[in-house]
């Protein structure tokens, strides 16, 4: 057997990890290599299962314990030590929904629209059961107008289906399942040199026993193929970065008659140039004229009902906040929205008229320390501090 390498290696994490930090670890390394993003690339591949491995012990604080104490050995071998019989040839003992439901909140880097990958299949006890289909999830990126509004999208994606020159089963026309020969029908074989033996499952048949004597030459004896399908999918007024869609039997399809697997989309929704969001609440800050300010008028704020209008008091400051209750995001789940609060940002006039700058050199001739509360405090302020510096430095 191979020198395996040690599991704290594999993931990339120190001894003293916390269970957190070797989930993390593992959940970046099983998105990386992922048999589904990095198809027909048997080193990735064999990093997977590696890493699968290594999170299978790691992940268990009784394996972990006595991998610590004894190394492979005592994962492997130790009574009630690690059971090789289950197979990772694939992923199925990993709990991917778990992993994967959890990508928005560990900050993980967002595919592009139509970015498929698989959930963990199924160990296949009897080969000719029906197998229902995969769950599969999808990142999608969306308008922050679709959070707001909702929306209807047509996703084309390539999913895969029960092949329809085999029925699912893999074999040719005409062809049947035959025994094993690697392991004899057993589904395990026993690998090892000398000392130290461990069963495994058989590689050739992936347990079943027995092995496709000619496979279909359309899906190549997986049973599968990829088809383009068109699914309308209706985003819901109120969607955040994070929220997941579920459509039922969108999925893989299932294995001779086993019912689809789910779809599911995680979305994204990309920031907006008009509003800032937290939550249900957004802001918007409202570009105001000082002028307009200080005599008193109204301000225009979008809200996602359409435009409201609000009396600006004259002697309004800059940076004065407006609270419109109700008036933010719609809520996912038909409760109140949040609100919007609007501020009013001056944008000092540019590019003058003559006549204009005429008039604003006569305003600033007339203005007086009166019209500035605020720079009149300022002034006494700034005074003590200069006081003070006199005063320390005797
Ligand atoms: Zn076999
Ligand atoms: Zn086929």
């Amino acid at each position: 057997m191979a020198e395996k390498r040690d599991y704290y290696e594999v993931l990339g994490v120190e001894k003293s990890a916390t269970a957190d930090q070797i989930k993390s670890a593992y959940r970046k390394l099983a998105m990386k290599y992922h048999p589904d993003r990095n198809p027909g690339d048997e080193s990735a591949k064999t990093k997977f299962q590696e890493a699968s491995e290594a999170y299978e012990v790691l992940s268990n604080p009784e394996k972990r314990q006595r991998y610590d104490q004894y190394g492979h050995q005592g994962v492997n071998f130790g009574p009630g030590g690690f059971d090789f019989g289950r197979d990772f040839s694939g992923f199925q003992d990993v709990d991917l929904s778990d992993l994967f439901g959890n990508l928005f909140g560990g900050g993980g880097g967002f595919g592009s629209f139509g970015d498929l990958f698989g959930g963990g299949r199924r160990r296949q006890a009897d080969p000719n059961a029906p197998e229902r289909g995969r769950d599969m999830t999808m990142e999608l990126e969306i308008d922050f107008d679709e959070a707001v509004f909702g929306s209807e999208r047509s996703l084309d994606l390539s999913l895969p289906e029960q092949c329809d020159e085999c029925g699912g089963t893999g074999a040719a026309k005409g062809s049947k399942r035959a025994k094993c020969h690697t392991c004899g029908g057993r589904g395990q074989v026993v690998r090892g040199n000398g000392f130290f033996q461990v069963r495994q499952t058989c590689p050739t048949c992936g347990g079943a026993g027995t092995v496709i004597e000619k496979p279909c030459p359309k899906c190549g004896g997986s049973g599968q193929m990829r088809v383009k399908r068109t699914i309308s999918l209706r985003i819901p007024k109120g969607v955040d970065t994070g929220s997941r869609l579920r459509l039922a039997g969108k999925g893989a399809g299932g294995l001779r008659g086993g019912e689809p697997g789910d779809l599911y989309v995680l979305l994204r929704v990309r920031d907006s140039d008009v509003f800032l969001r937290d939550g249900l609440d957004l802001a918007v800050d409202v570009p105001v004229s000082p002028v307009d300010a200080a005599v008193g008028g109204s301000m225009d704020v979008p809200t996602p009902e359409g435009m409201a209008s609000i009396k600006l008091p004259a002697g309004t400051p800059n940076g004065k906040l407006f609270r419109l209750r109700g008036k933010g995001m719609p809520s996912l789940r038909g409760g109140a929205s949040g609100d919007l609060v609007a501020r009013v940002t001056f944008e000092v006039p540019q590019r003058l008229t003559a006549k204009q700058r005429g008039l604003l050199d006569d305003l600033a001739k007339i203005l007086d320390e009166t019209n500035f509360p605020e720079r009149q405090a300022f002034a006494q302020r700034v005074k003590t501090f200069f006081a003070h510096k006199e005063k320390l430095n005797g």
